[in-house]
């Protein structure tokens, strides 16, 4: 196993046994976050439900099949980006974190950043975005991809509430239609294609041969 992954791992285990708030005593399963560790894409939701607290997965009830069907929008396959959350134990009747236990659980997620090191973070719902926009409404920066210390942050609804809202359906399906346009922007920034050269540049002629050897090539 790579030692990333083996990071990684060491990180889920003692997030599985973490007493640092209250959320661990109603917990079943902590729920780390899954999926590629090299991934160039990470997404950030907000805390687990029934289903990931009872399978210590994230995204995998109603919230996640809408999550899987953005994803395809987006032409990313699951199993190549990663998936987690602000806070790893789920809040007892889906209610919102509270501010101590994502206090108390930011530890995680930053260390997750940190081995990722994604170029492109998709964060999910008001919570992960306030990480990075604290004093902004989700409603005016949604899809709009905001550069923030060199990782492209895109703030997006909540899979959750945009699968209530017809409204925001449309418009999270639309902002998911954009990850790979700033995936390419994302990587252009830290891989600059060779630029074209421009045309004034471009010789019109053929250039003079260097050498007679050259010149007599040229006639064949
Ligand atoms: N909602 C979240 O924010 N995270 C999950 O893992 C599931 C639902």
């Amino acid at each position: 196993m790579s030692k990333l992954l083996d990071q990684m791992n060491e990180l889920a285990a003692q997030v599985s046994v973490c007493r640092d708030c209250m959320l661990h005593l109603t917990r079943d399963k902590a729920v780390p976050g899954e999926g590629n560790v090299r991934t160039k894409i990470l997404f950030i939701g907000e805390g687990p439900g029934a289903n990931e607290n009872m399978t210590g997965r994230p995204f995998v009830g109603q919230a996640g099949n809408f999550l899987n069907h953005l994803l395809e929008i987006a032409n990313v396959r699951r199993q190549e980006v990663f998936i987690t959350n602000v806070v790893k134990c789920r809040p007892p009747s889906n209610r919102d974190p509270l501010p101590e236990e994502l206090s108390a659980c930011a530890k995680f997620l930053n260390r997750q950043i940190e081995l990722i090191n994604p170029l492109v973070i998709v964060t999910l719902g008001r919570f992960s975005m306030a990480r990075y926009f604290p004093l902004q409404r989700i409603s005016a920066i949604h899809g709009q991809g905001l550069w923030v210390n060199d990782r492209l942050i895109i703030p997006m609804f909540h899979p959750a509430a945009a699968l209530h809202q017809p409204s925001l359906r449309s418009a999270i399906e639309h902002d998911f239609s954009l990850i790979p346009g700033y995936l390419e922007q994302a990587k252009e920034r830290f891989e600059p294609k060779p630029e074209e050269p421009k045309a004034e540049e471009k010789p019109t002629e053929p250039e003079e041969p260097a050498s007679g050897e050259a010149s007599q090539l040229s006639l064949f």
